[in-house]
């Protein structure tokens, strides 16, 4: 059921179910973390202290930003290379053609330029299958634990092609380089910006980062449209976890979850 690429085949209409769950891929004594995922805004860890030794020493929240694909033509692609290039003007006949079998008179002049107004948009909101996270691009900084909170993300669900977004947290202890902040946006982007699921996004990005550092440990907390617009309308957000390397000490990861979900709190107002 759970896909582990992006070939994901099934058809059934089964995202409420897959969403709502409780999952877990191991135990504590996997040699990689687990990725758990809940629909309670809680990390199940138990108040650790937050104040001792492995405090999180840099927060910063994160910032957005865009990027197009362009081919080398000239013309703007979506997706990269193999069976993933589909042009702009392909995607424009593919929407008409879907507005009509929705019942709708796509020549009106309020769908007119919607074709091309979506097909340019996917150019967009699909970059990542091929942007480049650039992550080799460090800095040398002795720290014990960095932590990049809050940063933004927009991601479309695979299963109904609707959005789901909220808030990516990474804490990482590095390996004598830190990495710029813009570094960790744009890895986040790399992995939303493309159709999804939430908790194969968490894992790609912790297993992008799971060898330059010592340890890597990833939250994302998600709002999901497709369980807010449709079936069983359940607004609870989505919250997945991966760590890998250093995080693996349950202490550690607690105090990491402790101090993120703390300001979780603040963050949702609630
Ligand atoms: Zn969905």
């Amino acid at each position: 059921m759970r896909g582990s690429d992006g070939s994901n085949s099934s058809s059934k209409d089964d995202g409420d179910d897959r969403h709502g769950s409780i999952s877990s891929s191991g135990g504590s004594n996997d040699s990689r973390g687990s990725s758990l995922s809940s629909s309670s805004n809680s990390y199940g860890s138990k108040g650790a202290d937050v104040g001792s030794k492995k405090e999180g020493r840099r927060v910063k929240a994160g910032t957005r930003t865009n990027a197009s694909m362009v081919d080398g033509d000239g013309e703007r692609m979506i997706g990269s290379g193999r069976s993933r290039r589909h042009s702009i003007s392909r995607i424009k006949r593919l929407v008409r053609q879907l507005l009509i079998e929705l019942g709708e008179d796509p020549d009106r002049e309020g769908l007119v330029d919607t074709p091309e107004r979506v097909a340019e948009m996917y150019a967009e909101i699909f970059s990542g299958y091929t942007m480049d996270s650039e992550l080799d691009v460090t800095f040398t900084e002795e720290s014990d634990v960095v932590v990049a909170r809050e940063i933004q993300f927009y991601s479309m669900c695979e299963h109904h092609i609707l959005p789901f977004f909220g808030k990516v947290h990474i804490a990482y202890i590095p390996d004598g380089k830190v990495f710029g902040i813009s570094k960790l946006v744009r890895l986040v982007e790399k992995y939303a910006k493309r159709l999804q699921i939430q908790e194969r996004m968490t894992k790609q990005i912790a297993d992008e980062l799971e060898d330059k550092v010592k340890g890597v440990l990833v939250v994302v907390e998600g709002d999901h449209m497709c369980m807010r617009m449709r079936g069983v309308k359940n607004n609870s957000r989505i919250l997945t976890i991966a760590y890998r390397g250093e995080f693996e000490n349950r202490e550690l990861r607690e105090q990491i979850l402790a101090l993120l979900r703390d300001n979780s709190t603040r963050m949702y107002g609630i």
